[in-house]
């Protein structure tokens, strides 16, 4: 965990064009990791707090994001989130580990309030863009957080066919396993 904190006056930061890049741990995200460690609990990956017997398993991955500010030739701010996140989840499917990447993109809109009314820009700008309050402390981290958490999949599963087969050694595999476990869920 870095405990780094990336607050910027927004409109500023559009203003000048400038340009943030950083990469930190998923530690730095404790929300991130707590809503992780509990798709890894419903998959059974580990066991709750207080258990004595469980380990824990300390969410593991990486959280890139680039953020660039513009401001137009109309004077508008905006401020463009490149995000790219890959960790490690469980498939709620068939309960082993997974990695999972996201590739995300977002545009603001900073809406300066004393510029404009809200809602004649809300009006005009149409569904690319997301409206960001001006702030001269804005927190990106913040930012980055809520959107990846809104990004993550509620109950991620393998892409491909898993499927809960459990196997004793020298047993062979049961074709109906597969089945089994559709008609369980
Ligand atoms: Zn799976």
């Amino acid at each position: 965990m870095t405990n780094q904190t990336f607050l910027i006056d927004n409109l500023a930061f559009a203003a000048r064009g400038e340009r943030l890049e950083v990469s930190l741990p998923l530690s730095d995200f404790p929300r991130l990791c707590e809503l992780i460690e509990s798709q890894h609990i419903e998959a059974g990956a580990v066991k709750k707090h207080g258990d004595a017997t469980g380990d824990s398993i300390q969410p593991e991955g990486l959280v890139n994001f680039t953020l660039n500010g513009e401001k137009n030739v109309l004077g508008q701010c905006y401020l463009h989130l490149t995000l790219d996140v890959s960790l490690t989840t469980s498939c709620q499917r068939c309960l082993t580990t997974m990695p999972l990447s996201l590739a995300l993109n977002f545009h603001y809109l900073i809406s300066d309030v004393d510029a404009s009314p809200l809602d004649d820009v809300e009006a005009s700008i149409g569904d690319d863009f997301d409206l960001q309050e001006a702030s001269q402390e804005m927190d990106v981290k913040l930012l980055v957080e809520d959107e990846i958490i809104l990004a993550l999949p509620i109950a991620p599963v393998h892409s491909n066919d898993c499927a809960p087969v459990t196997m004793q050694s020298g047993e062979k595999p049961n074709p109906f396993a597969a089945l089994k476990g559709l008609i369980k869920s």
